[in-house]
């Protein structure tokens, strides 16, 4: 096996793959390695697990790769956004044709997402897959890193790019440090199949024990909404105890807008964690995806905000390579690092506005978002830009 690449990538969720693609049509020598089997996913898979609302910006990229038409016929277009306070009685809506769109966002599988990358992947013969495999150490070399890995494998490269998740082993490896807390909470997901059609209609209901989502997604089995509840974890196992009880509990909450629910198959649970890497990179280590941000799913902005990592590095590498540069050195990675931290954070404290303040239960804060609620729908102007910025396309 070739053991000496240009680029290691470790993780091969939806960011990880993405960015391999990309890279290996490019030309560069790719090793992709991730601890479970992506390359495994079928068809069969495609509705299973997480989904993820991307942004039309999200959905540009993926029309780039190449994979957005497959990917469509298993994606759903979101052309409404209901949002309601389940404590209040405020409420808005943001249309797509507001801002002259056919529509806001996708839903898609994120089984759907690798799995379509993978079959680009055959088409290529600079891009290395290992699976059931992970680094175990990162040696810093002249001019290059050599990871040992968990077989006891050998491979080097001159930049090692960690896209594996919240948990980073290349992260920790590399002593990155990071800002993190946890919320005390849990997302739950799953598929509900609502006795109303889904109206291509995203509704979300803010309640003090969380926010509750049902995106419209329609499936092969009947259902046509995907569940994402993030609930205190202390409630966690009540809710999830009785089947009957938890379809009562969200009939209630969404107040019968959809009409009757069931819920098919399983259900999952997410524990929510936000964390945020203080350097993206260091001694030919950077990071991309949840790997270096990981978001409260709210505002289902952190697969939108990884590919968007993802696009950012792959032209600082691309530039930089052609310029003859050394594409592992400090000088290339912060110009990554420059592009993508302030918006990331600023997509943090974002998100920290809007979950402490669709929790508090203080009076001064709940007449705030009312008075918010009722602004942003008065005003014209105000809500174009909030759809503009929560659809991607500014
Ligand atoms: C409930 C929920 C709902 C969400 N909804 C949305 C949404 O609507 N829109 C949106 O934009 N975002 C959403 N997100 C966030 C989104 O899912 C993540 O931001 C995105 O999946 C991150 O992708 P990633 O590839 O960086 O990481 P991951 O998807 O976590 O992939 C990491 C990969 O690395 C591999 N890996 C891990 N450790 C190792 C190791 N040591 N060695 C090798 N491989 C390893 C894993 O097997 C995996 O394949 C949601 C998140 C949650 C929890």
């Amino acid at each position: 096996m070739k053991t000496n690449f240009e680029i290691i990538i470790v993780g091969a969720g939806a960011v990880g793959t993405t960015l391999a693609l990309l890279l290996a049509k490019e030309g560069l020598s790719i090793c992709l390695v991730d601890k479970g089997s992506p390359d495994k996913i079928t068809d069969k898979d495609y509705f299973a697990g997480r989904t993820s609302s991307l942004n039309l910006t999200s959905i540009g990229m993926l029309k780039d790769i190449g994979i957005w038409e497959e990917l469509s016929k298993f994606s759903t277009p979101v052309k409404k956004m209901f949002i309601w306070d389940g404590e209040g009685d405020s409420n808005i809506e943001f249309q797509s044709k507001d801002i002259k769109e056919t529509s806001l966002a996708y839903i898609v599988s994120n089984n759907a997402i690798v799995a379509e990358l993978f079959k680009k992947f055959s088409e290529l013969n600079n891009l290395t897959i290992l699976t059931n495999e992970t680094v175990k150490n990162i040696i810093q070399q002249r001019g290059n890193a050599q990871c040992r890995m968990s077989s006891k494998k050998v491979i080097s490269g001159k930049l090692i790019i960690g896209a594996d998740g919240i948990s980073s082993t290349v992260r920790s490896i590399a002593k990155i440090p990071i800002r993190t807390w946890g919320y005390n909470h849990t997302a739950i997901v799953g598929s509900v199949a609502a006795s109303k059609p889904n109206e291509k209609t995203a509704w979300q209901v803010f309640t003090s024990s969380g926010p509750l989502a049902f995106l419209p997604f329609d499936q092969a089995n009947g259902a046509n909404f995907s569940l994402v509840w993030s609930v205190n974890k202390e409630r966690l196992n009540s809710i999830l105890d009785e089947k009957k009880a938890l379809i009562a509990t969200l009939e209630a909450r969404s107040e019968l807008r959809l009409g009757n629910l069931n819920i098919l198959g399983k259900t999952l649970t997410f524990p929510l964690n936000q964390l945020h890497a203080k350097e993206y990179y260091k001694e030919r280590v950077v990071l991309v995806g949840d790997a270096a941000h990981t978001f409260h799913p709210l505002a289902g902005q952190g697969m939108n905000l990884g590919l968007s990592d993802v696009f950012s590095l792959y032209k600082v590498i691309c530039y930089s390579r052609r310029k003859g540069l050394d594409i592992g050195i400090d000088t290339v990675l912060t110009e990554y690092e420059q592009q993508r931290k302030k918006y990331n954070l600023r997509m943090m404290a974002l998100m920290e506005v809007f979950k402490y303040g669709f929790a508090s239960e203080n009076s001064w804060i709940k007449l705030g978002r009312n008075f918010a609620f009722d602004f942003t729908k008065k005003n014209k102007e105000i809500r174009k830009l909030f759809i503009k910025a929560a659809s991607g396309v500014i």
